[in-house]
């Protein structure tokens, strides 16, 4: 069992829960609303504030930690300009929904508790990706809050909050969403995201431990994938489900809810293949530590395309590893000989 009386574990848990609290929030009153950032992903008012919300808790709960995040506050901050909603816009709104949870909180503060994520990446720090899967949050799909804790590039803890993922591992667009909890060597676990939180007092009997399937044909596998298509490559995953006359349609899902669904023995494999016209993508560390942690803790594997252990001491992305490869383990070696012989 998770050591829920463990500092980090607290905080990490309080923090994702509350966080999926306020962006389901933000999403039930303005889901469509979207800033351009210059890789052009969306960010929502819900990405800032639920950044702004999980470092205020680490500052009060372990004061002097690094944090790792997406965001910074620099978009909110521009001068006012023709085009609706401004930063200022923005960063009124974003404010107004951190003030939920920390009453008279000031737009400084909130955006000071943003650009604590500019931490570090090195030692020991927390890394984190408030919203994952926006564009999946935006449409009503899947999402995630990811939340990990990285030490000499070992992730100790992972914590995905996933709103729409029922514990069964459905789309649960109504229902209470999941909380999946990984802990180095105690394992993966699953508690339904509104239960007796709002305290913040999290009690063992609520997780449930979560197992990787035992599949081994990988006729049978199920595999996961990127919703959009221009984050992995398509091509490939329907020339690799050939070659392993692989039965069932690759699953779209945004996000790293696709790691928790693994995690739970409702798919074998999931695969991100750089697309082909940006074969240079190196996968940033917040879209992969506490997913990455999760996998392992049910039982899967989890590495590079080319079989490298996923690499979290090169920066703010896996500049040592190329794509990513989860699976339940029993069937890692054979997609990765797949991979290999397909050229990927
Ligand atoms: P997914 O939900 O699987 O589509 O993954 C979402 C994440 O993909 C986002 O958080 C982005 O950081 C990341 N991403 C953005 N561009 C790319 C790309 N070209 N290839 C792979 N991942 C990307
Ligand atoms: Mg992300």
């Amino acid at each position: 069992m998770l050591e829920l009386n463990l500092p980090e574990v607290q905080f990490a848990l309080q923090a994702v829960e509350q966080a999926c609290r306020l962006v389901r929030q933000v999403q039930a009153e303005l889901a469509s609303q979207a800033l351009t950032k210059d890789d052009r992903s969306p960010v929502t008012v819900a990405d800032f504030a639920a950044q702004a919300l999980v470092a205020q808790r680490l500052e009060q709960m372990l004061p002097g930690e690094a944090l790792v995040a997406e965001e910074n506050s620099q978009a909110l901050q521009a001068p006012t300009g023709q085009a609706a909603p401004t930063g200022q816009d923005t960063l009124r709104r974003v404010s107004g929904y951190v003030q939920q949870f920390i009453s008279g909180a000031t737009r400084q503060q909130v955006c000071a508790w943003i650009d604590l994520g500019a931490g570090l990446p090195e030692g020991r720090f927390w890394v984190l990706d408030p919203i994952d899967g926006t564009k999946g949050f935006l449409r009503g799909g899947q999402y995630a809050v990811a939340l990990a804790l990285v030490e000499q590039g070992q992730v100790q803890l992972g914590v995905l909050g996933c709103p729409a993922l029922q514990a069964g591992c459905k789309q649960d667009a109504n229902g209470a969403g999941s909380l999946v909890a990984a802990q180095r060597s105690r394992g993966t676990w699953c508690a339904a995201l509104r239960g007796g939180f709002a305290s913040g007092v999290f009690n063992a009997a609520e997780f449930t431990r979560l197992h990787v399937s035992e599949q081994r044909r990988p006729e049978q596998a199920r595999l996961l994938r990127s919703y959009e298509a221009a984050h992995t490559n398509t091509g490939k995953i329907d020339s690799l489900v050939q070659r392993l006359a692989i039965q069932a349609e690759p699953v779209r899902l945004d996000s790293q809810a696709k790691y928790a669904i693994l995690a739970a023995g409702c798919g074998e494999a999931m695969l991100r293949l750089p697309p082909d016209d940006n074969p240079g993508y190196r996968e940033k560390i917040w879209d992969q530590a506490a997913g990455a942690l999760v996998v392992e803790e049910a039982g899967g594997s989890i590495s590079d395309i080319h079989g490298r252990a996923l690499d979290f001491t090169a920066g703010r992305a896996l500049q040592r590893n190329r794509g990513v490869l989860a699976s339940n383990g029993f069937l890692h070696a054979a997609l990765l000989d797949a991979l290999a012989a397909l050229g990927a």
